[in-house]
């Protein structure tokens, strides 16, 4: 059965979230400047009462199941709900459901002991602290066969030694989730481990906070993509999440969620792009006509949400078939062409925008230049459009047998005589033949 609708209790919920996040939240981000100090009673004061609402609401986390609890709606419900968040940087912190925290809880969720749930998992689903992924290097990016970062026993402590490059909210987060290599000699996809560091540990060095952007000769105050050096950081090996050698399959575990995620928001930006762009159209006016009169403006307007509209039902049949197949690995092409498809959709529609918009679009006083970034971020961060692309076709092409002949099976000299060899007889008889 083919059904586009949402049920009408679920839709109520959605129409508050939409108002919620336009009203409540979206102002926060003109009046705080740093919304991940838990330390500022400023910050916590406009935070935590919005937390709340969303929790009386029975909207907080809804990305987790039951046991951990989240509603276990399933995906289909959870993109209707992030579209609603896109809009807003600071709607994933309010709801309970921002990245890199959702995979790490899922990860710890997975794999950690009761211990680790104790420490880092509840105060983590609580809203009460923030986490890292610290997992690509500077001189490898996320490719894990180049990594140099190690682990070595010692006792029962790993002491950890290298480098890593762009581990997002490293700053404002009590512990860090690093893959590291912990057994150089084994098989490829078995020489690395995954394990908890709490960022008070000691050898822990921030070489420095890096911007995304350009900010001329200055810096971005609100850099927070970390350099790290782990100087023989000493850790229990308690802390290992998964088997020692397993962090492939561990990472699998975050990554899958994590990147439909993305996408479900990144339909709410586009989205807000592209209302923002008729807005324009319809108002600004142009030799004594509204820009929306231009054929070109037109085809941007129709363009942008043709592309949004096949983006967004790609993306509701792949939450959609998450929630019936329930393994992520049975949707990896699925994921890979979501992953894809968001980066291009964003970009072009935020790029018209900003086109329409002109000299006003460019500017700080509207938010394209940050959408684009954003498009961007998206086609990097959790592999790069290109990786995906690859992922993409060799699944495709898996399923797809070699024709032995010279010529193809569609070859029409070919298909005729087959279609000879079933209806011959009926031809002949119709004096077809
Ligand atoms: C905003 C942002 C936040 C991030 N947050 C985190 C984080 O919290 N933790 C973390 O560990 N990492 C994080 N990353 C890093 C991210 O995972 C990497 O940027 C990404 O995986 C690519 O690695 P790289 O940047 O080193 O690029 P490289 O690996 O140097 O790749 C550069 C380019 O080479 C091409 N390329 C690379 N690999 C392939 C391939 N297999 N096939 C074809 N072409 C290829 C692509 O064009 C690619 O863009 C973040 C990145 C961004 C942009």
């Amino acid at each position: 059965m083919w059904d586009f609708e949402t049920d009408a209790e679920y839709q109520a919920k959605l129409d508050w979230a939409d108002t919620f996040v336009r009203e409540e939240v979206e102002p926060l981000r003109l009046i705080l400047d740093n919304p991940f100090d838990v330390n500022d009673p400023y910050r916590n004061a406009l935070i935590r009462p919005l937390q709340q609402k969303v929790k009386e609401q029975g909207l907080w986390a809804t990305h987790l199941p039951p046991e951990l609890g989240g509603l276990g709606d399933g995906q289909v419900k959870l993109a209707l709900l992030n579209e609603i968040l896109g809009r807003s940087g600071n709607a994933p912190m309010v709801f309970g459901c921002m990245a890199p925290d959702t995979g790490n809880a899922e990860i710890i969720a997975h794999y950690g002991t009761d211990e680790l749930k104790r420490k880092y998992l509840q105060p983590l689903l609580d809203g009460e602290l923030f986490s890292c992924f610290s997992m690509t290097e500077p001189q490898g990016g996320s490719d894990p066969l180049e990594f140099k970062c190690t682990a070595t026993l010692d006792g029962d402590h790993w002491v950890i030694e290298g480098e890593k490059w762009f581990s997002s909210m490293a700053k404002h987060a009590a512990f860090f989730i690093a893959m590291v290599v912990t057994d150089p000699d084994d098989k490829p996809y078995r020489r690395h481990t995954m394990i908890i560091v709490p960022s008070d540990t000691s050898g822990i060095e921030i070489i420095r906070n890096v911007g995304i952007g350009s900010w001329g000769e200055r810096l971005d105050p609100r850099a927070e993509h970390a350099h790290i050096r782990y100087n023989k950081v000493r850790v229990p090996v308690a802390n290992t999440l998964g088997a020692r050698g397993e962090a492939f399959k561990v990472a699998q575990t975050r990554l899958g969620g994590g990147r439909i995620h993305h996408a479900m928001r990144t339909v709410g930006m586009a989205q807000a792009a592209l209302d923002m762009m008729m807005e324009r159209a319809v108002s600004r006016k142009t030799r004594g006509r509204p820009l929306s009169d231009m054929q070109m403006v037109q085809e941007m307007v129709a363009d942008s949400w043709l592309e949004l509209e096949q983006f967004r039902l790609l993306l509701m049949r792949t939450a959609w078939k998450i929630d019936k197949l329930n393994d992520y690995n049975k949707v990896r092409a699925d994921i890979s062409a979501v992953k894809v498809g968001m980066t291009k959709v964003l970009k072009a529609i935020a790029d018209r925008a900003l086109q329409v918009h002109g000299s006003f679009g460019i500017s700080d006083e509207a938010p394209f230049v940050h959408m684009l970034l954003n498009a961007y971020h998206v086609g990097l961060a959790d592999g790069p459009t290109e990786l995906h692309k690859s992922t993409l076709a060799r699944l495709l092409l898996r399923e797809v047998e070699p024709c032995e002949d010279v010529f193809p099976s569609y070859t029409r000299s070919i298909r005729l005589e087959k279609a000879h060899e079933k209806y011959g007889a009926l031809m002949k008889e119709h004096g077809r033949l």
